[in-house]
């Protein structure tokens, strides 16, 4: 009766995570990197310094 609340959850979280090579810090895959902006070894967004 209860199988429904088994799978709820699950698929949202297993989201790959890709290693930024630049900065090395784990980055949802297919977006750039939010903390250099590199995207398959490009910059593709412009991230401030400071
Ligand atoms: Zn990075």
């Amino acid at each position: 009766m209860k199988r429904r609340l088994r799978r709820s959850g699950q698929r949202w979280r297993a989201r790959k995570l890709n290693v930024c090579a630049e900065c090395g810090s784990a980055v949802p895959s297919h977006i750039a990197c939010p903390s250099c902006g590199y995207y398959k070894g490009r910059q593709v967004v412009t991230v401030e310094e400071l």
